[in-house]
């Protein structure tokens, strides 16, 4: 540890930052190649408690340098940069948006009003402009940039709310009414938590069953639409999943998008994973409709390359967005809102935010949508082949045929506790660390769960998961 009276100039010291960086980068580029290269796990397991000592013993003493503490957080995590990821859904981010990251943390431009990120929040702007374009929204839509997804639904609920609501909640308070939503029961756990959250109680969420392929099934929408009014709910929204995160299916967005134009709903559509594939020329039709939504949120933290949390709120009508945290009549009798694009955070739940809108840009500017098609094109075609190696396999079965790059299978034995066989599996996996993958609890069992995430993820590497799993199997159960 430093200490003494210089403590200020050394932490600020230009020469010494200029010392550990470039330590530091040599160090993340080496670390990037090895992962790249197989030549270390996928993670290095080690349980909550094992952790804790290590890391407490080293906050307390301090020990070595500071690259040394970089390279203990290197070794302890999950390399999601490893061919050999294929747990959850956050994406290998492209370096140059790591480096992004890092011009973030040493310039800590809030962006709460626009001198505080003068640079961050036109940059917000222009990439939302591009990138909604792209998707198929029309030159009046907008929207922001949030902290992840599950803020960017909430925040696109509220703004639902305020618009499609008969009372005026944001002022008098939700007495007496009782809002609800209709979305798949296969949606996103911050769909429920966003519900409450704005006090709707459980009630206020009214899950649509799935079909065999785990899209909601929308011919149901009247039906349950006509049985929530007799029980006296006000419903205004129906949420799209765009995918669901457990099987990866889409729902089916223009049908969706019929039933809320004739019924004067609002459409949100949580494509948190999936919304991606909209800027895909290739696969866009797997969202076909997305662009008739009233909102869409979509993680860059998930199909697009950046670190997380980059999450875009994008609304049709963009003036919606000024809705979400104003009452109606402030809105409609202040024509200054609009003017005001560049105070976000008269639109965002965060008052201080990260500059992620520049992690986007520096993509964007150096590769084009070229980047996000490539990658989109790799992980989608490895969705693909991977189902197809478990299809061919003997020994394994899909829960459902993948829509996207995640995946869901299972091991099968005859005669044996499924559920129980594949819980072993996973955990088997996690402690041998070649590979990362998860495991999600399904209608019809316990399934193990990839996605597809890294572009460097060959057909050699998924071949080898199976063998490896299907070596380790008997011994298991
Ligand atoms: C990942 C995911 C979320 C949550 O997004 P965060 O960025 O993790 O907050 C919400 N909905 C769906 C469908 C997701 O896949």
């Amino acid at each position: 540890m430093i200490s003494g009276t210089d403590i200020l100039q050394s932490a600020y010291d230009p020469e010494r930052f200029r010392a550990v960086g470039h330590e530091l980068i040599d160090m993340l580029a080496d670390h990037l190649k090895s992962v790249q290269g197989r030549e270390q796990q996928a993670i290095a397991y080690l349980p909550p408690g094992e952790q804790a000592t290590f890391w407490q013993d080293d906050l307390i003493n301090g020990a070595g340098s500071p690259a040394h503490f970089f390279q203990e957080i290197l070794s302890r995590s999950v390399q999601v940069q490893h061919p050999r990821y294929m747990g959850h859904q956050v994406c290998p981010p492209a370096p140059l948006a790591a480096l992004s990251s890092l011009v973030d943390g040493l310039l800590n431009n809030g962006m709460a009003v626009y001198e505080m990120g003068m640079s961050a929040t036109a940059i917000e702007q222009q990439v939302l402009a591009v990138v909604s374009g792209r998707m198929g929204f029309g030159p009046n839509a907008g929207g922001v940039l949030t902290s992840g997804g599950t803020l960017a639904n909430l925040t696109a609920l509220l703004a639902a709310r305020a618009v499609k609501s008969k009372r005026a909640i944001w002022t008098e308070g939700g007495h007496e009414t009782r809002l609800a939503l209709l979305v798949s029961e296969e949606a996103h756990y911050c769909v429920d938590r966003a519900v409450r959250i704005m006090g709707w109680g459980e009630t206020g969420i009214i899950k649509i069953p799935v079909d065999d392929h785990y899209r909601m099934r929308h011919e149901c929408l009247p039906e349950y639409l006509a049985h929530a009014k007799e029980e006296g709910l006000e419903v205004i929204a129906v949420v799209g999943s765009a995918c669901s995160t457990s099987t990866g299916s889409f729902d089916d967005l223009n049908a969706l998008a019929d039933f809320c134009e004739a019924e004067g709903l609002w459409l949100h559509v949580d494509g948190a994973h999936g919304a991606a594939l909209s800027l895909s020329p290739q696969y866009k039709a797997v969202v076909d409709g997305l662009e008739r939504a009233d909102s869409v949120a979509m993680d860059f933290h998930k199909m697009l390359l950046t670190p997380v949390l980059a999450t875009a709120l994008i609304f049709k009508n963009g003036p919606d967005s000024y809705r979400t945290f104003s009452q109606r009549a402030q809105y409609l009798w202040s024509g200054q809102t609009e003017q005001e694009w560049y105070n976000l955070a008269k639109r965002t739940f965060e008052c201080t935010k990260l500059m992620m809108g520049m992690k986007v840009h520096a993509l964007l500017r150096t590769y084009g949508f070229e980047l996000w098609e490539a990658y989109l094109g790799k992980v989608m075609q490895n969705g693909a082949l991977f189902a197809d190696l478990v299809r061919a396999h003997p020994d394994f079965e899909l829960a459902v045929e993948p829509a996207c790059n995640i995946v869901c299978f299972r091991y099968v034995k005859p005669g044996a506790d499924l559920n129980e066989l594949n819980a072993r599996i996973r955990q088997s996996l996690l402690e041998d660390g070649r590979f990362y993958i998860v495991q999600t609890q399904l209608k019809t069992g316990l399934f193990l769960r990839v996605t597809l995430t890294n572009p460097h993820t060959s057909g050699e590497d998924i071949e080898a998961l199976l063998t490896l799993i299907a070596s380790k199997a008997p011994e298991l159960g």
